[in-house]
């Protein structure tokens, strides 16, 4: 994700784009930059940081010019600094592009280029996009657009500057614009937010369209040429609405981006059956793997144990990472060191690799921030592709995690010369359809929360994979609502949390279908024998589980071994219902922080 704006007009250009990326800094901001064109001339500044850093470059607010384009990056490729940054330009300086997105095959058409003779200066996927049109200029910009992203494969949302062409190029697929339609002037961005103090007339781009917009002027097409009859729009939300994009919470909004977020991580990483990761060392003699992570990323990396050592059949330990880096811990020849931090800066986590790295172990980090102090000292890695994440209580970011580590466990499977077993490669891009479903429930499930906000105390119950998902539900529900919460494997119960059921006590039950689901039923039978209230998150509506549940939340039936990635969205919904029935500040937690950089 990333903010890109762009206006051609009368106006003091160079202001108005940096206001305007101010208001889309939400979307990414480790590094921006600007481009301006006046008098056939194209001047670009750019930045790593924030905003703010790119705002007191000198002459930035005195270059000349009524049309330009503007960017806040929230990298994916190529770790943030001034070069990475865009607006990216060809080598003669006649081409400046912005784009928001990925291009999954960027790769070859990097090759092809080079071999063209076009010169690359940064690691970012977007800068093939210049070359790519520069290849196709003749003397039109729309033309040279449209040939070149007939090539593209990935997502993009993109705005193309010619430093003989007063006009702008923008077009989109998978990445939002939308395009503001003043008097003599036209503005477009990432979202509405900066739009509306100019004008509240916008059409909304859809994907595989285009837009050729100058000062009096614009046209809407297909990227395959043909003319499309855009409807125009009254902007009617708050500028607080459009942030959020209409959601109450960022972490609500932030739910509701796990079917996309799933999408990315996935994008262009499972092509023709198999499994393609940029891991930079030989994995196919692993012996052992240790994962360390903290909070919510050691319950993904809980799942990843599951998952890769029913798969992969590699011993897998998982450490908390505040623990590792205390203990005498053992690294022998062929283990693999797996870290997991959204923000790439968990204090712990870090010392913990570093610890690791002493000790001469291989490291691959599972991260979110590109760029990070993580991310920066791993061996090799994989970035999750989340976007940011700004709700304390991560979601998205945990989905990604767990994606991920079923990614690298397929990767090592493959690279040992094993097969790997198609239905679940073909399974994981059904679920973000299945995920969606999912989020459907959001009301029902609010419905159920009604009944639980005065509870004290909740116990999460699952069996196998599902049990690191009864621990998150029940982490996600500490942190946002304040209530008490254990999570347990559903048979440990007996082993002393039974003392603390009665008819007080709301149970969770995860009773997705699975080679024990029989047995999760006996626990739930023992749960009701004991009168505790049963929540039961299923996609089986057998007797049994009818009988003995209070409330049922039915979810779509997946792969027995994916069924973590849709279990724990109604466990998110939950916490987040209870918590804003409960009228708490769901994004920002009390005593917590979103990044734990101290120990
Ligand atoms: N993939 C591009 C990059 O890494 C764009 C990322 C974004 O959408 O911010 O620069």
């Amino acid at each position: 994700m990333c903010g890109i704006i762009g206006y051609v007009g009368k106006r003091n250009t160079s202001k108005l784009l940096i206001d305007g990326l101010k208001k889309l800094e939400y979307r990414g901001y480790d590094s921006a930059g600007i481009c301006i064109l006046n008098n056939n001339n194209l001047t670009t500044i750019k930045r790593k940081g924030k905003i703010k850093d790119l705002e007191v470059v000198e002459g930035i607010s005195k270059i000349k010019g009524n049309i330009g384009i503007a960017h806040t990056r929230w990298a994916t490729h190529g770790e943030p600094s001034q070069i990475n940054a865009h607006p990216h330009t060809d080598s003669k300086g006649e081409i400046a592009l912005v784009h928001n997105g990925i291009i999954e095959n960027y790769h070859s058409l990097k090759e092809l280029l080079i071999q063209d003779g076009y010169i690359f200066t940064s690691e970012t996927d977007s800068e093939i996009l210049v070359h790519l049109i520069k290849k196709f200029y003749m003397d039109d910009l729309e033309t040279a657009v449209k040939n070149a992203l007939s090539y593209v494969e990935g997502t993009f949302g993109i705005a193309v500057l010619h430093k003989n062409e007063n006009r702008i190029v923008v077009a989109r697929r998978g990445s939002p614009l939308i395009i503001g339609i003043g008097e003599n002037e036209m503005i477009f961005a990432s979202d509405a937010i900066p739009i509306m103090d100019y004008t509240k007339r916008v059409i909304y781009l859809n994907d595989d369209e285009m837009a050729i917009l100058s000062a009096n002027d614009f046209k809407i097409c297909k990227i395959d040429g043909e003319i499309v009859d855009s409807e125009i729009h009254e902007i009617k939300w708050s500028i607080d609405q459009i942030e959020k994009k209409g959601y109450k919470h960022f972490m609500l909004k932030e739910i509701f981006e796990q079917p996309e977020a799933m999408e990315n991580v996935l994008r262009g990483r499972i092509k023709e059956g198999k499994i393609k990761l940029t891991i930079d060392f030989d994995v196919s003699k692993l012996e052992r793997i240790v994962i360390t992570a903290c909070g919510t990323s050691w319950h993904s990396a809980l799942l990843g144990k599951f998952f890769i050592e029913k798969h992969v059949n590699i011993p897998v330990e998982i450490d908390y990472a505040s623990e590792y880096r205390y203990r005498q811990t053992i690294v022998k020849d062929n283990d693999l060191f797996v870290v997991i931090s959204q923000s790439g800066e968990t204090a712990d986590t870090l010392a913990a690799l570093r610890k690791a790295k002493a000790d001469g172990a291989k490291s691959i980090g599972l991260i979110n921030v590109v760029g990070s102090t993580i991310a920066r000292e791993v061996d090799s890695g994989i970035y999750l592709h989340a976007g940011p994440e700004i709700g304390v209580a991560s979601t998205k970011a945990f989905l990604c995690q767990v994606t991920a580590l079923i990614l690298l466990g397929l990767y090592i499977k493959q690279e040992k010369g094993e097969k790997l077993d198609q239905e679940i490669l073909k399974e994981l891009f059904n679920v973000p359809e299945k995920i969606k479903k999912c989020l459907n429930l959001s009301k029902e499930i609010s419905e159920i929360a009604k009944n639980y906000t005065h509870s004290r105390n909740f116990l999460y119950l699952g069996r196998n994979n599902n049990f690191p998902v009864a621990l998150e539900g029940a982490l996600k529900l500490k942190e946002i609502s304040y209530i008490h919460a254990e999570g347990y494997p559903a048979a440990e119960m007996k082993h002393g949390p039974i003392a603390l059921i009665d008819e007080e006590m709301p149970v969770v039950f995860i009773a997705t279908n699975s080679a024990i689901l029989d047995k999760v039923i006996s626990n739930m039978e023992e749960t009701r024998a004991r009168k505790g209230v049963l929540i039961t998150i299923t996609d089986n509506g057998n007797e049994a589980i009818n009988r003995l549940s209070d409330k049922i939340i039915s979810v779509p039936r997946t792969h027995e071994d994916l069924s973590p990635l849709i279990n724990v969205i109604p466990l998110q919904l939950l916490a987040y219902h209870i918590a804003d029935l409960k009228d708490l500040n769901v994004d920002r937690p009390r005593n917590l922080a979103k990044s734990v950089t101290v120990e």
